[in-house]
């Protein structure tokens, strides 16, 4: 008879029904789904297929149409130090040292919670309207840029940073145990903000607190992220301080496991490669900053072929200036040919695999960076108006090679809108102007 009792067709509930032209599912088959839309539920995706069938198989509480757009994942950044866009551009074409030690040092030593916070929420603003919705960091005072994201609607994985040498938070590297743990009880229960053991580098820690550290990180079964192999200046360093490369000084410690997330990875050998695919580790590459700060460039491709997982990240924004991950794709497919010598090296696809699974990875939380059933709902829309991504044949294609961020019209983080058509939904955005005009004199009067 009628089929209204029959309860395999009776419309499903969902909170959220997004229509768009087209998904970029980023899944293991890797589909696009065309006229599509994406079901939501409790923060979730529920479902992804064409915009017909949803229509008529959900009952939405509400529904965003962004027809001519088209729908990626949100994106994920696996490197930054979120609050250090305070120092953006305050001294650029500098060799590493000098900018460090006579620009950055001595100001990053007096900054306090307020400037800090000021810092991540800038960081914050860019990723969320640059389409990123979740990131790994390291800095100081880690509770100040979680709070701030968490209040902000993104995900953060943060890294409370030390040396063997007195940091602005610690006289010495043991004193961040404490805090380490206390950064992973305070949030425990907060499902946006997780954290991860944050050793600066191995020329900056020494062996035996890189294994301790790492022996916490079991403990509390988080991820452990280092710098390692920036250039070759630090191999040299490493060399003449330990007789070892970086990455035997990990390895002869036995820090090399899948919980290891490696930045950079530039000066590596064929050799070390391999050891890298061997241990399972994740490996992440930052163009921006590399090219920038004249670090070199890393064999991604030969990474890529051996195994090893790669995400992306944007480094701090003092190091690139940008926080933006649609400039690191674009130079990460540009610079990847270069450094490969073939045009095919580092494709588009390649490239939005790393932002996107291979970043998730490196966070420690793989269901994100895809759009899928059972996944978080986090995702961004590109206005396909834009004249920049006209016409439209690849959406990959526009996203690595076309897109410059600002074709961004909505970023969603677990299933709710934090930006849509230049309305910061969870930032006070003109504030945020007046906050930063006062931390740069802030800045500027302790600066020498
Ligand atoms: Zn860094």
């Amino acid at each position: 008879m009628s089929s209204m009792n029959d309860s395999t067709s009776a419309p499903k509930q969902c909170d959220l029904l997004v229509r768009a032209d087209a998904v970029v599912t980023q899944n293991d088959a890797r589909e696009v789904v065309q006229d599509a839309a994406v079901a939501i539920r409790d923060g979730l995706v529920a479902e992804v297929g064409g915009y017909a069938d949803l229509v008529a198989g959900y009952e939405p509480s509400a529904q965003l149409d962004m027809s001519g757009k088209v729908l990626l994942p949100g994106l994920v950044n696996a490197h930054t130090h979120l609050p250090m866009t305070l120092f953006r551009g305050i001294a650029d074409d500098l060799p590493l040292m000098e900018w460090l030690e006579n620009h950055i040092w001595p100001v990053e030593v007096q900054l306090t919670d307020p400037m800090l916070e000021i810092g991540a929420k800038i960081g914050c603003a860019e990723l969320i309207r640059t389409g990123c919705t979740a990131f790994l960091n390291g800095y100081f005072h880690e509770h100040v840029t979680g709070n701030t994201a968490s209040d902000a609607g993104l995900r953060a994985v943060l890294g409370e940073g030390f040396f063997s040498f007195p940091s602005p938070s610690f006289p010495s590297a043991d004193h961040c145990w404490e805090t380490i743990r206390r950064l992973e009880s305070e949030f425990s229960e907060n499902p946006l903000v997780r954290t991860a053991v944050t050793p600066h580098a191995a020329f900056t820690v020494s062996p035996a607190e890189l294994t301790e550290s790492y022996a916490l990180a079991c403990d509390l079964d988080i991820p452990w992220q280092i710098h390692i192999a920036e250039s070759p200046a630090e191999t040299a360093t490493c060399l003449e301080k330990y007789g070892k490369r970086p990455l035997q000084i990990l390895a002869d410690e036995g820090v090399l496991t899948p919980r290891t997330v490696l930045h950079h990875c530039v000066d590596i050998t064929d050799e070390e490669i391999e050891r890298l695919a061997d241990s399972g580790v994740c490996a992440v590459h930052c163009p921006g900053s590399n090219l920038k700060l004249c670090s070199g460039l890393s064999p991604v491709q030969r990474l890529i072929d051996a195994g090893v997982t790669v995400g992306l990240g944007t480094d701090g924004a003092s190091s690139n200036n940008q926080l933006n991950m649609f400039r690191d794709m674009a130079l990460a497919a540009l610079v990847g040919k270069i450094r490969s010598g073939d045009a095919s090296a580092v494709s588009a696809q390649t490239v939005l695999d790393m932002a996107t699974r291979g970043s998730a990875r490196c966070l420690g939380w793989p269901e994100l960076g895809r759009i899928q059933p059972g996944c978080p709902a986090d995702m961004v829309a590109l206005e396909l108006a834009s004249p920049n991504l006209m016409p439209l044949y690849n959406p990959v294609s526009h996203a690595v090679y076309a897109s410059t961020g600002m074709e961004v019209c909505m970023t969603m983080a677990a299933g709710q809108i934090l930006y849509l058509y230049g309305e910061f939904r969870t930032m006070d955005i003109h504030g945020l102007r007046e906050e930063t005009r006062s931390a740069s004199q802030w800045i500027s009067e302790r600066k020498k």
